[in-house]
């Protein structure tokens, strides 16, 4: 049998939980296979990335921490701006930290854009991990991005800008090319979440969801009273809603469920005001394993979120704030695993009347079940590994 290989991996990251976490698990498979990991990530969730086996390489972050993005724009190419000034404060720091410790493969997120501006440098291959779903054919016609993004009134200062630093980092691709069409690329949400999978490029291989450990979360514990458990939770990034969460007090306070509101780190469950006695609120909950418990989640539909809710076979009814929740949202009600309320239509009734039907439907139970078993074949953490080690350069024979 081969001798085991043991390479060097840099993973390059931004310092934001819905972009970190999902790699968390990869990581943590990579440096059990023998691999040594290094992750470029700001000091702040160096603990995190060290907790999953990798040695941290911490850059200046941009990004306004210990909340990143907490505003959480919703212009694109205003993010793009954000995620490129992230980039260029990032990619001197990598590059010295790096000299005398070269990769033999970088992989990047969706969103660090320095990833693959040093591969290139390095002459290593590049391996883009999406959180998310990724671009198909014909998808900026299809989705309006290109009409918004030629809309955008950062468009004339992001775009020349992103040329120039691509340019000046000797990289000779149009900036649309280097974002949505890497080397090769690993997408970590199920398969039955990406839009048009059929017309996705091939270089694209599906994992679906990694978990990684969750214990520092804790568990949470049922009353034990056998009411049936629901969730509310909006994320951690557009989550700055109290009106929301108070519907959902209004919506649920006199129902016989036990409800758990996760309200995020901007609010604070005192912000709600007394709390009806079958009603928790929390700044975070350990989602898993609430979900594990649950009979209905309210969700806005983040991609861990609802990945999240297919794997425990939860019926959602989503409420998407931003981005690609809103395309999520969609998907749930077409998979038939719960239905999409849209946050202008979101009282109390609406949210209340979702809940019931939906977690009473026996249709919805089956789809849930379904997806469930679909999601769970998907390959996850092991088919991860194996396709950034696919991906490692030929070794000669010694
Ligand atoms: N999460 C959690 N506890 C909470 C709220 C969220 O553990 O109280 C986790 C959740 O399980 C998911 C992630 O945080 O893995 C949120 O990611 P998602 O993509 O759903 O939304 P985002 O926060 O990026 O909008």
């Amino acid at each position: 049998m081969d001798q085991k290989r043991r390479d060097h991996v840099a993973m390059i990251s931004i310092p934001a939980h819905g972009h970190v976490n999902p790699s968390l698990a990869v990581i943590r498979e990579l440096v059990d296979r023998g691999h040594r990991v290094t992750y470029a990530i700001s000091e702040a969730f160096a603990p995190q990335v060290a907790a999953a086996g990798a040695v941290p390489v911490t850059y200046p972050t941009t990004l306004g921490e210990p909340k990143p993005d907490r505003s959480g724009s919703e212009d694109l190419v205003e993010l793009l701006g954000i995620f490129l000034r992230e980039a260029e404060a990032a990619l001197p720091t990598l590059l010295e930290s790096y000299e005398d410790d070269r990769p033999d493969l970088v992989l990047y997120d969706v969103a660090a854009f320095a990833g693959p501006a040093l591969a290139a440098r390095w002459g290593v291959p590049a391996v883009q991990l999406s959180p998310t779903y990724v671009a198909w054919e014909g998808h900026e016609r299809e989705t309006g991005v290109a009409a918004a993004v030629a809309a955008s009134p950062f468009a004339a200062e992001v775009f020349p800008k992103f040329a120039k630093w691509l340019a000046d980092n000797g990289i000779e691709r149009p900036v649309a090319e280097f974002i949505n069409d890497p080397e090769q690329g690993l997408v970590l949400v199920p398969r039955v979440l990406q839009p048009h999978a059929d017309r996705v490029s091939e270089k694209f291989t599906f994992a679906g969801p990694c978990f990684g450990d969750r214990s520092h979360q804790g568990t949470w514990e049922a009353p034990g009273d056998g009411r049936p458990v629901l969730l509310v939770s909006l994320g951690t990034v557009y989550n700055n809603h109290v009106d929301f969460f108070r519907q959902c007090v209004a919506a649920f306070g006199d129902l016989d469920w036990h409800v758990v509101l996760s309200v995020g780190n901007t609010l604070s469950p005192a912000d709600l005001g007394p709390l009806p006695p079958n009603v928790e609120a929390h700044s975070s909950v350990p989602q898993m394993s609430v979900l594990a418990q649950a009979t209905a989640f309210v969700t806005h539909a983040g991609m861990g979120s609802t990945a999240e809710g297919l794997y425990w076979g939860v019926p959602m009814v989503a409420v998407p704030q931003a981005l690609d929740q809103h395309v999520n949202a969609a998907r749930i009600a077409d998979l038939g695993v719960g239905r999409h309320i849209p946050r202008e239509q979101a009282t109390a009734e609406a949210l209340r009347d979702a809940v019931v039907a939906v977690a009473s439907d026996p249709e919805v139970l089956r789809r849930c079940a379904e997806v469930r078993e679909e999601v769970r074949s998907g390959g996850g953490t092991a088919k991860a590994a194996d396709f950034v080690e696919s991906c490692l350069p030929a070794r000669e024979a010694h």
